[in-house]
């Protein structure tokens, strides 16, 4: 399951974040995961609750956001919604489509205390 280590990796800049900010524990983590990426929410959350325990993040909330895809369009010369990676244009039908974003996971929002 390789959510399973990119959740270790999120739960490592969590730990680095919260210790940086002097923090004793973690409260909220949220994080934003594009509809693109090929990384699903729930089983983001099952690794989430496993990684957390013995951690400053032990008992945090996860949020998750989802960010839609999107696509920049070299016929149209304008940003589209995309609904996969190497999706057509929804207003040119066209394949000149460059993915601009939607397919990443990042952490967009830290609660420490
Ligand atoms: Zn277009």
């Amino acid at each position: 399951m390789h959510e399973m280590s990119l959740m270790e990796s999120v739960l490592e800049i969590v730990e680095d974040e919260a210790r940086k900010a002097g923090a004793r524990s973690v409260k909220t983590v949220k994080l934003a995961i594009g509809e693109l990426s090929h990384v699903e929410p729930e089983a983001m959350a099952f690794c989430f609750e496993a990684v957390i325990r013995g951690t400053l993040a032990e008992g945090a909330r996860l949020e998750i956001e989802r960010v839609p895809g999107q696509g920049w369009c070299l016929d149209c010369a304008e940003t589209v919604a995309i609904s996969e990676r190497f999706g057509t244009c929804p207003k040119c039908g066209g394949h000149k489509v460059q993915m601009t974003g939607g397919d990443d996971l990042r952490v967009a929002e830290l609660e420490v205390e």
